[in-house]
């Protein structure tokens, strides 16, 4: 009986500091952010965390994969702002005045 317990409250506080770890590697590298993205309309830079939805139904961050949907691999050459909802080309939300290393 006191082994099973032990086992179960193990494995809960696994869950717990692995939750810890995520958030807190989130933001000391802020992987929340696309660098290099925003909006060419409004200036509203968007995070991974923030989805489009295809006409399919496939809902993913399109950012992720230059436009193209995961679901029926639909190329959407044109990106709605979730913020000012204006439609711009893909292309246009990547910052090109950028450095290069
Ligand atoms: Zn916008
Ligand atoms: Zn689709």
């Amino acid at each position: 009986m006191l082994l099973v317990s032990s086992a179960i409250l193990l494995a809960v506080i696994s869950l717990v500091l692995v939750n810890r770890g995520n958030t807190t590697e989130t933001k000391d590298d802020q992987k929340d952010d696309l660098p290099g993205i925003r909006c060419p309309i409004c200036k509203w830079r968007p995070s991974r965390s923030d989805m489009w939805m295809c006409e399919c139904g496939e809902v993913w961050n399109t950012f992720e994969t230059r436009g193209e949907c995961p679901g029926c691999q639909k190329k959407w050459h044109k990106t709605q702002c979730t913020q000012c909802g204006s439609w711009s080309d893909h292309e246009d939300w990547y910052e090109k005045n950028q450095q290069r290393r």
